[in-house]
Formats: C-alpha cells, structure tokens, sequence
C-alpha cells in the first residue's frame, strides 16, 4: 500500500513556532525529509529511528535537485512510508510545495498540506514591524527577490508594485538588492521610504539591519549581510522603534550570551527553552546519556515484583520517575499497581514528572538535596518502614543511610546509569575554540556529575578560559567544580532551573 506524504511548514526558524499539527506529523513519521531553514531541533519531535534526510538548498549551492526532491517523496511513499517534507517557513509560500504536491498527486499518493508560519510576516513581527498598520500601511505583498535567471524578461510587475502597494516583502532578495532598490525608485517609490534587512529572523542569532530603500545597497555591503534575509520596504519599519521585543534587552537579559547546556538530551530542553526566552542563544552539548544500570535492571524488576510491599517510593530525579515506569510498563503494569504506597520526589521536577503518571508526590521538600529529603520522610515513616528509591545507579548514599539510620528497610534499584556522553574530536574542537574565542561565554553545571563529563568531554582546558563565567545549580555541583579548580562564578541559592536561570539573570545585571 502506498505511503502518506504531509508538506509541513516548519515555520520561519524559532522552533517552537512549529504548529501543533506539524508536530503531530512528525510524530509519525517514517522519513523526514527537511532543508536548510529547518531548525534541527524540531527534528527531536519525529521518532529517534525515522530515517532523515537533510537536502540542503543554501541560496546558491542546492544540495538536491528540485525535481529529485520530489522524485524522492513519491519514491519513498511507494514503499508505504508515512513521509513528512518539512519546509521552512509555509510550504507553498516559495517553498515549491506545488511542485511536490503536482508530481505525488500525477502519481496517485494521498498527501496533506500542513500550513506554516511564513517568515514573510513572523520574521517582521520579531524585528518589531507590523507588515499592515492602520494608519500607514492597508496591504502588502510578497515578492521574490530572485527571480529564475533563466528567465528573459522580468515576470514582477515593477510599475505597480513600486507604488501600488504599501509594505513590500521581499523574500530571496539580499544578493539582488541593488537591482530590487534600483527598479522601485525607478518606478516612483521614494528614495527615502524606510527599510529594512532582517538576517535570521526569530532565531537568537536575528540581526535587523534599519535603512532606507535608496541606502540599503550599500549598508548591507558595508554591514557585510549574508542570506537568509528579508528585505522589507515600507511606512511600517518605522514602527520598530515603538514596537521592537524580541532583542530588547530589559525584557531579555541574556540576550548577546551564549549558553554551553550540558546535560542529558531528554532533559535538556525545559533549562535551554528557559535560557531562550531570555535571549540567549544555547547550545546543547549531550555530556550525559542514560543507559540500562549494570545490573541490568536485577534489583529493580525484584522490587517491582514486590511493590505492594513498600509504605514509600522515593524518586530523585526526573529519569528516575521516567524509567522505573518504563519498565514497570515493561511488567506490565501501571499506576494502579503502587496501591497505597506513599510517594516523595525530591523536588518540582520530578513531582512534575510523577504528575504525569497520574501520582501527585505526597511529599516534597522545599530545598532540592538528599539531606532535606532524608529529614522531612524521617518524621513520616512508620516504625520498620520498607522504602523503595529508585535513582541512578552512582549516587551519593546519603538518603539510604540517613533512612536506615532511623530504622527504615530501605531498597536502593539502580533505575539507569548516567554514561559520559561521546563527543568525536572535529565537534569538541569546534566546542573548544567556541569557548576559547568568547563566543560561548557561560557554562551551565546541573548536578556533580555534568561536572565530570564535561570535563571528560572537552577537557579541563576550555574551562580555564578567562571570562567564561560558570553556573552551578547547588553548592553540591559548585564544590565539585571547585575539586577541579574552577571556580564557579555563578551558584544557585534555590537548586532548580529556575533557581540556576535567575541566578545568572541577576548577575547579570550586576554586571551591567
Ligand atoms: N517558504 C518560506 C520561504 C522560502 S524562500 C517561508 O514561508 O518563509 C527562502 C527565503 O525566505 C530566504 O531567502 C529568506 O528571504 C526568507 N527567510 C526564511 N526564513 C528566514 C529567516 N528566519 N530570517 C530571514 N529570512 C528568512
């Protein structure tokens, strides 16, 4: 049976302004086939075993062939794949989603169209510009700035484009500005009329370059601007001033930082996402993975075979809460199997994670540290109290003893073990010299032992960088760090993400 295909708009370059259904697809899909204006980050959002295909298309450098792109989905599709071409921007807004969908449809494949926001207007809306502003602006076009060069004659209507319509967008345009700006002061529109040149729009990394249509040549030269950009010509840039946000600094702290994010993958997200809203643009380094613990799971199954047994499960982190119920699932069993036993995570996160298994946590204490958690369940275990903590396999045994201390039967199941992730040499030194050079210029540490991997990983040198300020979660993760001699100039006061992020946010603004 033949395959399904789905045109997604990935949306104009911040991730997360993919929409719902778009993710939804991807969920699905069996091969994802995407280009360059794809953040690769949405890619987390298809299953780890689909099959990726990355077909390129910088300005003048197409990696794959047009015709063999499309070749490609109704070939996959034939083979009853649900493939998913995921577009920057809206597929058919100079995507050449027509294209794909004329070939699949001659082919007799099912497809599905997946609109996407356009960078045409979300590029202009983060730069600060409404495309259409009562007083000043009743319509807008979309133009391309690079038209095919095989082409004779120009296909665009100079004439009345130049003054019949109020905000011109141009898409593709930058390497043919002085020809774009030429042709609309030719055709009567004003020298003078504001404009603008946006570079990677709503990405972290977005510059907006403020001109005029009759400047604007020569200011990109100057300012040495490369694709992908838009050209915006119009009354409405003049607005930006009022209406700019999205690299505002009071609204977004850590705007102009780099963020070195280390910590396992699946766990990363919520602390990058975090630092993103403050302006920061992030790179995440994997210097954890989780993997089965070396007992193979021994300890674990034998607890769950007897979980009736226990008055109180006790969880330290939020892969401990993910994979003691991947393999209670592995029994077969759910929720409902914990019966009466009471629950304590050792903080927001993993009662957070535990919520999603349907368990409000009965106890959670304030401060984020074995020690507190080992005093605040003293005071609620019953006399011969059996407690189960299921965690990583290394980890400090302060709880267990503290409980067994106070006569508890506690039974440690390593839930996962934390492995130092593998970096091969060409991505640690291009981690390194990003450090070296400032332009990663804050390193974040959330626990002991993203510590030691990322010292494994990169080396103790990049580390030493002068400058490169270092945030630790706790006072826990900041001693390690300082059992390596570095000094952390960053520690968190309340030891969670939040508590991490305002604490850089505030010296910060000291520093300011
Ligand atoms: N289908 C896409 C457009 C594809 S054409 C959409 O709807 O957005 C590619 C052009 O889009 C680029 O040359 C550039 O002009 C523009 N573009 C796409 N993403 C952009 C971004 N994040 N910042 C600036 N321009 C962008």
């Amino acid at each position: 049976m033949a395959g399904m295909v789905y045109l997604v708009g990935a949306g104009p370059g911040d991730h997360r302004l993919l929409t719902l259904k778009g993710r939804d697809c991807l969920a699905q899909a069996d091969v994802v086939v995407y280009d360059r204006l794809v953040d690769p980050r949405e890619l987390q959002w298809a299953p780890a075993g689909a099959e990726f295909v990355y077909v390129g298309k910088a300005a003048s450098n197409h990696t794959m062939p047009q015709p063999e792109i499309s070749q490609l989905l109704v070939d996959k599709a034939k083979e009853g794949k649900t493939v998913v071409r995921l577009k920057g921007g809206d597929p058919y807004v100079f995507g050449r989603g027509g294209e794909e969908g004329l070939l699949l449809r001659e082919n007799g494949i099912d497809f599905e169209v997946v609109p996407g926001i356009t960078s045409a207007v979300a590029v202009p809306s983060y730069a600060g510009i409404p495309v259409t502003h009562r007083a000043v602006a009743t319509s807008f076009a979309v133009i391309t700035g690079h038209e095919d060069p095989t082409k004779e004659a120009s296909q665009l209507k100079w004439d009345k484009l130049a003054t019949g319509v109020d905000t011109l967008i141009f898409l593709m345009g930058l390497s043919n500005l002085p020809y774009i700006t030429q042709q609309l002061i030719a055709n009567g529109r004003p020298a003078d009329t504001p404009a603008a040149v946006i570079r990677w729009g709503t990405r972290t990394n977005q510059r907006v370059l403020v001109t005029t249509v009759g400047t604007a040549a020569a200011d990109v030269e100057k300012a040495g601007l490369k694709p992908p950009a838009i050209f915006i010509v119009g009354e409405v840039v003049k607005y930006r001033d009022q209406l700019d946000w999205f690299d505002r600094q009071a609204q977004r702290p850590l705007f102009g930082h780099t963020v070195l994010v280390t910590r396992a993958r699946a766990q990363a997200s919520r602390l990058s996402q975090t630092l993103e809203n403050m302006g920061a643009r992030v790179i995440e380094l994997p210097a954890i993975t989780i993997a089965p613990p070396s007992d193979d799971y021994e300890a674990l199954d034998a607890a769950i075979d007897r979980i009736d047994d226990f008055h109180w499960l006790v969880f330290t982190s939020v892969n401990g809460v993910e994979q003691f119920f991947a393999r209670m699932e592995q029994h077969g069993l759910d929720t409902r199997a914990l019966g009466y036993a009471r629950v304590a995570a050792i903080g927001r996160a993993t009662a957070g994670a535990l919520q999603r298994y349907g368990i409000k946590a009965d106890l959670v204490p304030d401060e984020y540290r074995a020690e507190t958690l080992a005093e605040a369940l003293q005071g609620q275990l019953p006399p011969h109290a059996k407690v189960l903590l299921a965690r990583a396999e290394k980890a400090r045994e302060v709880l267990p003893e503290k409980l067994r201390a106070c006569g508890a039967e506690v039974m440690v199941a390593p839930a996962y073990a934390t492995q130092a992730a593998e970096l091969d040499e060409a991505a640690r030194q291009e981690v390194a010299q990003q450090i070296e050079a400032g332009d990663i210029d804050i390193v974040t540490f959330t626990s002991s032992s993203t510590v030691e991997n990322l010292i494994k990983l990169l080396g103790i040198e990049p580390l030493q960088t002068k400058g490169l300020l270092k945030a630790c979660i706790g006072p826990i993760t900041a001693d390690k760090l300082r059992s390596f001699e570095l000094e952390p100039d960053i520690t968190a006061a309340e030891y969670t993400i939040d508590g991490l992020v305002n604490a850089l946010k505030s010296y910060l603004q000291h520093q300011a």
